[in-house]
C-alpha cells in the first residue's frame, strides 16, 4: 500500500508572522536528508509536512530514520493511503495494519476529521471502526486508557490516513534557523552532546578540533571526526577544522607556569576559534563544560578563558551532571565513540596541581611572558578543512 508520512512541528506552530520561513527552511532540510532515497512529493498545511514518496518501492524505515532526525518535528505518523470512503478505511485500512494488530493484546481507536464534509464524525468513526476490528481480530479487547495499539484515522483533504501509533521527533528548531556556530569539538563525551543540543536549538554547527602530533595519534583525530559524521545525523553537514597545535603547547610548557598551563592552553584555544569562527561569518562558540567537572571547569578557570572572548559562548551542559550527559551520548550514538582510550591534545603536559581558581591578572601576566600571537597566526593559517556530508 502506498504510505506517507505525516510530520507534526512543534514550537514552530506557535510562531506568528515568520512561520512559514521556518516551515521552507524544514522543508529544505527534509529535502536535502531524503535527496538519495528517492524522489518524494513534499507539502505542507495545518502545521503538517506531508512527505509522500513518488516511488512505492521506497526505503520507508530509513525514511523515518532520517525525518526522527531532523529538528523540529514534535512527532511522525507512518501512514496508509486510503479513499475518503469508510469502506477503504475498514478494508484496506485494516489490511494496512493487520501484522501490528495481531500481535497487539488490546487497542482503540481515535479519528480527526478535518474535512467536515466527511459524512460520519470523529466519534461514528471511531465506533465503527472499534467494532469492525473486534470483528476482523477477536483476540483483542478495547482499552482506553493504556492501549498497546492506538489505531488512528485521519480524514484530511485529499485522503484518508491510517496509522498505529505516533513516532517521537527530533523536536527542536530547524537547524539553520538560527544562524552559524563553531563548536570546540573534542574526543570526550561532553562536547558532542554540547554540538547536538544547540543544532536541536537550530543553529548550524561547524567543528573545531586541536591536534598535537606526536603527542596526539592520527586515531585520536579519527576518533573526532568519527564523532563528527555522528552528530551530523543530527546537526547537518559540517565543516571540519583541523588546527595544529603542537607547538603552541609546547611553548606554553618551556615558557609559563606549570600550575597554569591548562587555563593558558583554554585560552589560546580560544584565540585561535575565534579568529576562524571570524573568517568564516560564525557568530558564537559552543564548549562542552559543566561547571566543577574537573580543574578547567571551575567558575575561576571559566572566567579567565572568558576573558578572551569577544563574541558569545555557549555551554548547554554547564550545569548537567555527567549522569545526563551521558544519556543524551547514548541516545545520540556518541557515547561508545567517547569512551575510547585515544589521548585528548588537553591531557598533553597536563599539570599535576592545577590551579582550581585561577586569578585573571596572574593569568594574564604568566602568559605576557611569551609573544604566542605569531604562533597563533600561523596555527590558524595552517589549520585543515574538511567537509562531513550529513551520515544517518
Ligand atoms: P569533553 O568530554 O567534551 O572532552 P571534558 O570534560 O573532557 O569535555 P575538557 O577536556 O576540560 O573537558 O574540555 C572542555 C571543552 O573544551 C570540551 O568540551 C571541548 O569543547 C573543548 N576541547 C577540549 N579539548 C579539545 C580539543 N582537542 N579540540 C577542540 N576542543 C576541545
Ligand atoms: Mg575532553
Amino acid at each position: 500500500m502506498k504510505e506517507i508520512i505525516l510530520a507534526k512541528y512543534g514550537e514552530i506552530a506557535l510562531k506568528g508572522l515568520n512561520k512559514s520561513q521556518f516551515e521552507a527552511l524544514l522543508v529544505k532540510n527534509v529535502k536535502r536528508r531524503l535527496g538519495d532515497l528517492g524522489y518524494f512529493k513534499i507539502t505542507r498545511a495545518q502545521s503538517i509536512i506531508f512527505i509522500e514518496p513518488e516511488n512505492e518501492n521506497c526505503d520507508m524505515d530509513e525514511v523515518i530514520n532520517r525525518v526522527k532526525k531532523t529538528f523540529g518535528f514534535a512527532v511522525l505518523c507512518r501512514c496508509g493511503v486510503l479513499e475518503k470512503s469508510y469502506d477503504d478505511i475498514k478494508t484496506r485500512g485494516l489490511d494496512y495494519l493487520c501484522d501490528t494488530l495481531s500481535y497487539a493484546k488490546t487497542f482503540k481507536v481515535e479519528a480527526k476529521r478535518s474535512d467536515k464534509k466527511f459524512p460520519m464524525n470523529s466519534p461514528q468513526i471511531c465506533t465503527e471502526l472499534g467494532h469492525d476490528i473486534l470483528e476482523r481480530f477477536p483476540h483483542l479487547t478495547v482499552n482506553v486508557r493504556n492501549p498497546d495499539v492506538v489505531v488512528t484515522v485521519e480524514i484530511r483533504e485529499t485522503n484518508a490516513y491510517i496509522h498505529a501509533g505516533v513516532i517521537q521527533g527530533a523536536g527542536g528548531m530547524p537547524v539553520g534557523s538560527s544562524g552559524e556556530a563553531l563548536l570546540l569539538l573534542s574526543g570526550g563525551i561532553d562536547s558532542p552532546v554540547a554540538g547536538y543540543m544547540m543544532a536541536k536549538r537550530g543553529i548550524h554547527i561547524n567543528a573545531i578540533h586541536y591536534v598535537s602530533p606526536p603527542y596526539t595519534s592520527d586515531r585520536a583525530r579519527i576518533k573526532v571526526e568519527r564523532l563528527c559524521s555522528k552528530i551530523s545525523a543530527y546537526c547537518g553537514d559540517i565543516r571540519f577544522f583541523c588546527v595544529p597545535f603542537t607547538e603552541i603547547q609546547e611553548k606554553i610548557k618551556d615558557n609559563c607556569p606549570e600550575e597554569l598551563f591548562t587555563v593558558i592552553m583554554r585560552r589560546i584555544m580560544m584565540k585561535i576559534a575565534q579568529k576562524i569562527a571570524v573568517r568564516e561569518n560564525l557568530s558564537a562558540l559552543i564548549l562542552g563544560e559543566s561547571v566543577g567537572q574537573v580543574a578547567s571547569q571551575t567558575m575561576g578557570a571559566i572566567v579567565c578563558t572568558d576573558a578572551v572572548a569577544n563574541m558569545p559562548v555557549f555551554r548547554p551542559v554547564i550545569g548537567m551532571d555527567k549522569a545526563e550527559i551521558v544519556e543524551i551520548a547514548r541516545k545520540i550514538d556518541t557515547f561508545d565513540i567517547s569512551i575510547e582510550p585515544y589521548e585528548d591534545c588537553c591531557t598533553v603536559f597536563t599539570p599535576k596541581h592545577p590551579k582550581t581558581s585561577p586569578v585573571l591578572s596572574e593569568v594574564e601576566k604568566a602568559e605576557s611572558m611569551f609573544d604566542f600571537e605569531p604562533l597563533i597566526e600561523k596555527a590558524v593559517a595552517e589549520t585543515e578543512v574538511k567537509l562531513f556530508k550529513a551520515e544517518f
